[in-house]
């Protein structure tokens, strides 16, 4: 009997990061090296984007590192030349941002963006895990409706191709008791007109939530509404790479999923899930 799972092809790795970020570690052509080894065909580079201040927070590049960034990303493609590897960013969202974006946007000739909500006010990313006192100081509910708003309004901008790590504010395990339906289908609603994509996301499973982003009811909606996908271990380091994704392609296949996006030069074509 032989393991179908051996053989089958796993999707491209869309969100990683490089050290640039002051929390990941191995440098793009290492992360590309382990793609190569899992036999991955296609990986894009993410890393969180500088804000336009440098001391806005410590972890994500400053805003002068962007070339560097870059040319790591172009040195990795050279050193794998076998291997598909996209320039992307994972770019945070707040209200206000917009002007920023599309200036980082006009820099680089990037394939992608996954825009990505961390923070619910200027100054409480809600993945954080040294604010996490913050969580027992709010109503779980409150921050969830708050997070969904941001994320329906970083949609709206049209600013991404990518909508990150929809439900990250269950890193912890802080999910409401409320019914959180009508604001996934706001945000999918905005999604599908924006023409956007969103993630699944392995990270959730390596965290306290132990589940992928977004759940499974999010993300049976979200076919439901006709959004297409993409997928990413949100790799912090090269051993991450690749991590899981059979796992999601799975829950993609169950919720009634046949394809995936992939993106070169921020134009998307779909190609058939792995
Ligand atoms: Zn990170
Ligand atoms: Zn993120």
């Amino acid at each position: 009997m032989s393991s179908q799972c051996a053989t089958m092809p796993l999707p491209a790795d869309y969100h990683m990061h490089t050290p640039l970020c002051r929390h990941a570690v191995g440098e793009p052509t290492e992360y590309a090296a382990r793609a190569v080894q899992l036999g991955l065909t296609e990986i894009g580079f993410t890393d969180h984007s500088p804000m336009r201040r440098d001391d806005f927070d410590n972890w994500r590049m400053r805003a002068d590192q962007l070339d560097e960034y870059v040319k790591n990303v172009r040195r990795a493609q050279r050193e794998h030349p076998a291997l598909v590897i996209r320039l992307g960013l994972e770019v945070d969202y707040l209200p206000g941002q917009e002007e920023w974006i599309r200036d980082l946007a006009a820099r680089h000739p990037w394939d992608y963006f996954i825009g990505s909500v961390h923070y619910v006010s200027e100054d409480w990313a809600v993945d954080n895990p040294e604010m996490i006192s913050r969580w027992k100081e709010r109503d779980a509910f409150e921050v969830w409706s708050v997070y969904f708003d941001w994320l329906t309004r970083a949609a709206a901008t049209g600013l991404f191709e990518i909508i990150g790590h929809a439900d990250l504010p269950k890193k912890f395990g802080f999910i409401p008791t409320e019914d959180c339906t009508p604001l996934f289908e706001n945000f999918l609603r905005t999604v599908k007109k924006a023409d956007m994509a969103i993630e699944l996301n392995t990270a959730g499973l390596r965290k306290e939530c132990r589940e992928i982003y977004p759940s499974p009811q999010l993300l049976r909606l979200a076919h439901a509404h006709g959004v297409p996908i993409t997928f990413g271990s949100d790799a912090h380091a090269p051993g991450e790479v690749g991590a899981d994704l059979a796992q999601a392609v799975a829950l993609a296949r169950s919720v009634g999923y046949t394809e995936q996006c992939r993106f070169a030069q921020r134009r998307r074509r779909m190609v058939p899930l792995a």
